[in-house]
């Protein structure tokens, strides 16, 4: 068993063992602040992914760097070059100035 990745994102863990397990490579979540003590209240909560067939970690590790590389909304908006006005990804024209995105 080999350890993929550690977060504190638990909605990435998520997302990336779903991806792991609709690949077919099998994949375990360990809590590390799961603490014997019970008192504890960790302030960031930290999980590691495990991949358990080490022949399945070289496919893993592909597929979490594409997650990873994503773009995220915010990276995809785009500014107009003509007015500067901000706009989401799945517009292609400004609709301050009616200036093409391809224009940018
Ligand atoms: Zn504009």
């Amino acid at each position: 068993m080999k350890r993929l990745h550690r977060s504190s994102d638990r909605m990435f863990v998520q997302m990336l063992t779903d991806r792991l397990q609709a690949e077919g490579i099998d994949c375990v979540v360990k809590d590390e602040n799961r603490s014997s003590m019970g008192e504890i209240t960790p302030i960031v909560s930290w999980a590691t992914v495990w991949v358990i067939e080490s022949e399945h970690y070289d496919r893993a590790e592909e597929l979490l760097h594409a997650i990873t590389n994503l773009p995220s909304l915010d990276e995809a908006t785009w500014e107009c070059s003509q007015c500067g006005e901000v706009h989401e990804p799945q517009f292609s024209t400004c609709w301050n100035c009616g200036n093409d995105k391809e224009a940018v």
